[in-house]
C-alpha cells in the first residue's frame, strides 16, 4: 500500500487496539515518482544491504502481521508475523529482502 493509505490504516481504530508503530513516521524520507509528484513514496534509512541482499526492519506489527518499507518500490508492505527471508510483492525480478524482527 501506498505510504498515504498506510497512515490512513494506523489511524483507524482496529489497527490502536492491534497494532504498534515501531518508528516514528517523519522519520522515513519522503521522496516522489519522477513522472508523478503527487505521489509519496517513502525509504526507512534504517534499512541496509548485506551481502547484496536488503536487510530490513519492520516499521510497525499488528497482530499476524508486520509491515516494512519496501527498498524497491518505496511503498508499505505487509508479511507474516516473523522475520526471515520474503518475496517482495511489487517485483518479482528482484531479489528477495530479509526481515529483522525481534521483540
Ligand atoms: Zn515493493
Amino acid at each position: 500500500m501506498r505510504f498515504s493509505e498506510f497512515k490512513k490504516y494506523i489511524k483507524r481504530g482496529a489497527f490502536v487496539c492491534t497494532g504498534k508503530l515501531l518508528i516514528n513516521l517523519e522519520d522515513l524520507k519522503i521522496y516522489h515518482p519522477e513522472k508523478n509528484k503527487r505521489i509519496i513514496l517513502v525509504k526507512d534509512l534504517r534499512n541496509y544491504k548485506k551481502d547484496g541482499i536488503w536487510q530490513i526492519y519492520p516499521i510497525a506489527t499488528s497482530k499476524r502481521q508486520i509491515h516494512i518499507v519496501c527498498p524497491y518500490c518505496g511503498e508499505i508492505h505487509s508479511h507474516g508475523r516473523a522475520e526471515g527471508t520474503r518475496l517482495p510483492h511489487c517485483n518479482y525480478d528482484k531479489p528477495d529482502y530479509n526481515i529483522i524482527f525481534t521483540e
